[in-house]
């Protein structure tokens, strides 16, 4: 875990701590609902850096600080509650708050329900059903445990055939691993609980956006059918792996109209759209942070405008991209800006 997400996991646990976040909450009103996304939960004793995408798989002490956070200082609501309030029957509370988790992890039967049952809370899961019936891994964490997590991006990228071929099959998984999917029982006790409706999540986690349409409906109706026989509910909610959002960054100006300047100073202004049509949603644009570099050196940390003084003579590099720090990995292509001092 790089140093900085370590500070600031830091920070957000002595607030959940000291009750900040209560004092806040107790005050707001949401403008919507506020849905929280979870994918798996972690044991408190796993060591850290022991499995891949380990921000997705809060700690289960976590989770139970946020469960209570989300009990005493705000509105729970399930999935029938939302429901009811879009069909104009029933106005939603002031906060409310909806509880999800992507995947089906083994995670979220295992150490996620006694927590939710603890303080009577509602969860919807998603799940995906092949790895579910198959006992494998989810693709992408087979991916990351063989060839790191930037592979799995790699794949993100591919179209469906070549992703179907090379590695949607994943690889047998033992249930005690923290990876491990829920097995079938499971998904059945969850449902049965009355606390946890069970969603569809494709088969097998593709990108859906990548494949064809007889794909996506391969990997939809499959998945539904399979949770409906499980659970002998009809599936009436479904979670959309996307990929991650394709940003563009543009550089609005630099040191010199004609890319040739005598000042050794330069200064550059950028933003970043979201493709296609340049509207960067607010839940993105508050998580985007930028990186910047200048020639050989490496990327760090800037924000617009990012300002150089006393550079030397001859021919240089800008570089900025967008860094999505949901998923902590770059998600745009750097901009780039050549300039040359005389
Ligand atoms: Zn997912």
């Amino acid at each position: 875990m790089p140093v900085k997400d370590a500070l600031s996991a830091a920070v957000k646990q002595g607030m959940l701590t000291l009750g900040q976040y209560r004092r806040t909450l107790a005050r707001t009103t949401l403008p919507g609902v506020a849905v929280l996304g979870y994918h798996g939960l972690r044991a408190d004793d796993l060591p850290a850096d022991s499995m891949a995408f380990e921000n997705l798989h809060v700690r289960a002490s976590t989770f139970d600080a946020h469960c209570r956070v989300v009990r005493e200082c705000c509105d729970p609501i399930t999935l029938d509650d939302w429901r009811l309030a879009a069909a104009g029957r029933r106005p939603l509370p002031p906060r409310p708050v909806l509880i999800t988790f992507d995947d089906g992890y083994r995670s979220v039967a295992r150490i996620g329900a006694p927590i939710l049952a603890a303080h009577q809370l509602a969860a919807v899961v998603f799940v995906c059903s092949d790895p579910i019936l198959r006992r494998r891994l989810l693709w992408f964490d087979a991916v990351a445990a063989r060839d790191g997590e930037a592979a799995v991006e790699r794949w993100k990228a591919c179209d469906y055939d070549s992703w179907s071929a090379g590695c949607a099959d994943s690889t047998p998984v033992d249930d005690d691993d923290p990876r491990a999917p829920m097995t079938v029982d499971e998904v059945i006790a969850l449902s049965k609980s009355g606390r946890v409706e069970i969603g569809g999540h494709t088969s097998r986690h593709p990108i859906l956006a990548r494949a064809s349409r007889a794909r996506q409906r391969e990997e939809i109706a499959g998945n539904c059918e399979a949770v409906r026989q499980w659970t002998g509910r009809p599936v009436r909610a479904f979670a959309y792996p996307a990929p991650p959002p394709a940003f563009k960054m543009h550089i609005d100006g630099g040191p010199g109209k004609v890319n040739s300047t005598s000042s050794n100073k330069a200064k550059f202004r950028f933003h970043v759209t979201y493709n296609p049509r340049g509207h960067v949603p607010r839940s993105v644009q508050s998580s985007l942070r930028y990186k910047c570099k200048l020639d050989g050196k490496r990327y760090r940390k800037c924000s617009s405008p990012k300002k150089y003084r006393h550079l030397s003579k001859g021919r240089h590099k800008f570089r900025v991209k967008a860094v999505y720090s949901i998923n902590h990995h770059d998600a745009s292509d750097p901009a780039k800006y050549r300039w040359k001092i005389h």
